[in-house]
Order: structure tokens, then sequence, then C-alpha cells
């Protein structure tokens, strides 16, 4: 998949739309999901153009790999969600359900989170 640089999570690192911001270095962003699934909701994102997940693995250099997994470690500090429990979440492609062509990391928590794939089918 080519990189969309119109996608809306592009457009929050250029600032041309808002988020709730959390946290933010050389190497990630970090703000809370618009539409929350749980009482804690958070979105961790690289600063690179990367579509999804196997994109940045293959892809990104080992500084913004290390650089984006220590963001996600100081989001869910800053969260407080460690001692309870947390869900870390990157859906993939089309089977993945995968809305925003940006690779990204969702925590969530603040409650228990139940199972971790739904056993009905949404086809
Ligand atoms: P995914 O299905 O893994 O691609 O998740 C995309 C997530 O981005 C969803 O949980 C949306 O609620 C969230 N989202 C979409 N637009 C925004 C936005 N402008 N600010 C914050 N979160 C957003």
């Amino acid at each position: 998949m080519t990189y969309d640089p119109s996608n809306i999570f592009a457009r929050i690192l250029r600032s041309e739309i808002p988020c709730k911001k959390i946290a933010e270095d050389t190497y990630f962003l970090a703000f809370h999901d618009v539409s929350p699934r749980a009482p804690v909701h958070a979105l961790v994102i690289p600063k690179g153009a990367f579509t999804d997940a196997h994109d940045f693995h293959k892809n990104a250099t080992s500084a913004e790999i290390v650089g984006f997994y220590k963001g996600v470690a100081q989001v869910v500090d800053i969260l407080g969600v460690h001692n309870s429990g947390f869900r870390q979440i990157c859906n993939c492609g089309v089977n993945g359900g995968q809305e925003v062509p940006h690779y990204h990391m969702h925590i969530l928590g603040g409650r228990k989170l139940g199972p971790m794939v739904s056993v009905v089918s949404d086809e």
C-alpha cells in the first residue's frame, strides 16, 4: 500500500487539524482517540510516513523503532494504566480492521476489556 499523505493522522502531524495531545517527541505523537472505546483510549503514532505495523517494522530505522516504542511506554506511564492492566492494539489492513492508513498503536484501559477478539463475524 502506498502511503497517502492526506490521511487524518498525517494531517494531525502537520497541525492541520487538532488533537488532544498526551505527549510528543522526535519520533512519536500521542493523543486521545476521538471516539474512545474504553475510559482510557489513546493513540500513539510515529512521526514518519508508515502505512501500518508491517511497513513500520520492515522499513523504519532502528532509531525510529526504538523511539516509537519508548514513546508507547512513556504514554502508558502518563495514562497510569500499568498497574491495573491495559491492552495495546495495532489493527493492520482490511482483515485487521484498520481505518486510518498511518501506523498507530491503540492503548486501552480503565476497565476490563473482555475477550481479545470477538467470536462473532462482522461479515
Ligand atoms: P483503526 O481502526 O485502528 O485504524 O483506528 C483508527 C482510530 O482513529 C479510531 O479509533 C478512531 O476513533 C480514531 N480517530 C479517527 N480520527 C481521529 C481524530 N481526528 N482524532 C483522534 N482519533 C481519531
